[in-house]
């Protein structure tokens, strides 16, 4: 489901950030603790944040227990910023889900990667050119949608942990704007938001230009997020500047 009107003004959408990783995502710095990321969420003049750990394959349903933990840490917290519980959640192959439905559907945001090429359980297309591999990641974002388990896509057509075709922007070169158009909409009518990832979108200015104008154009809602691994991440307003100018936004 959506979570916020449709725009496609930075300055609103920089209002909420919806994917921050608190200490349940190894990745995490330490002091993302949820005392500190909703402080800083206040500091950062954000309306609603969500948290969207990892969930591990070999501890397929933990982001469920983490919910728990994580309501019961926001009960004692007061604050005026929503925050949603969700997860990071993969779909590490064409209709691979590494969650039960279960899990899925306890989750206040189920935001879902669908690239995640560096992970060794990570199903590889067997065509390893550009084209390969968009035509599988289109495989495996086209499965989510219609899944129904996503509310969004997590940095979705990012190419940066693919290393099988040399310079990765040859990867996002390939696809067409019809593909990107067509699944867009197809996402946008399951009501499943498009994810501007942050540092997705400054590793892969051109694609992401690309990808924002067709969107806009389309007509779908996208959704802001830094994915904060740091304290120092949560405020969007500092990005504003840059991806204004890579997004001609
Ligand atoms: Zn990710
Ligand atoms: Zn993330």
């Amino acid at each position: 489901m959506f979570f916020h009107d449709k725009t496609y003004d930075l300055d609103e959408l920089a209002r909420y950030n919806l994917h921050i990783h608190t200490t349940f995502s190894r990745c995490a710095d330490r002091e993302m603790i949820l005392r500190d990321i909703v402080a800083a969420a206040e500091k950062a003049g954000l309306e609603m944040i969500a948290l969207t750990d990892h969930n591990y394959p070999e501890k397929k349903n933990a982001v469920a227990a983490q919910k728990t933990e994580l309501q019961r840490q926001l009960a004692g917290i007061d604050t005026k910023v929503k925050v949603l519980i969700g997860a990071e959640l993969s779909s590490y192959g064409i209709g691979r889900f590494a969650d039960d439905i279960e899990t899925d559907s306890s989750l206040d945001y189920r935001l879902y990667a669908t690239n995640h090429y560096h992970q060794d359980y990570w199903i590889h297309p067997e065509d390893k050119s550009p084209r390969g591999y968009c035509e599988n990641m289109l495989a495996i974002m086209d499965k989510v949608i219609e899944s129904g388990r996503a509310d969004c896509l997590a940095h979705p057509f990012m190419a940066k942990y693919i290393t099988a075709c040399g310079d990765f922007h040859s990867v996002t070169a390939a696809f067409t704007d019809n593909e990107i158009g067509d699944l867009l909409v197809k996402g946008y009518g399951h009501g499943v938001a498009w994810e501007l990832n942050v540092p997705a979108i400054m590793g892969d200015p051109v694609f992401f230009r690309r990808y924002f104008g067709i969107g806009k154009e389309a007509g779908v809602i996208f959704n802001l997020g830094s994915d904060a691994h740091k304290l120092r991440n949560i405020d969007l307003r500092q990005f504003l500047p840059e991806l204004k100018k890579i997004l001609g936004a």
